[in-house]
């Protein structure tokens, strides 16, 4: 079994990805970052290195888009 050795053993979250969690982010923020992407209804995520990029892309657009709003 070649299974991760991560500091709390934890998994990404999504469902259907199984790769090893980087970051805990809030799941609000998340799914409304990242909406193709199914995620477990509790409070906090753990999400994978991939996924955390995409939520850090997604909410940095966000950001600029909110700017622009003023
Ligand atoms: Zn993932």
């Amino acid at each position: 079994m070649a299974r991760k050795r991560t500091d709390e053993g934890k998994e990404c979250d999504v469902i259907g990805c199984s790769r090893p969690a980087l970051r805990s982010v809030a799941t609000k923020k998340f799914s409304s970052a990242v909406p193709d992407a199914q995620v477990p209804g509790s409070r906090r995520v753990h999400v994978c290195k991939d996924h955390y990029k995409k939520f850090r892309k997604k909410t940095k657009r966000d950001r600029k888009l909110e700017r622009l709003d003023w």
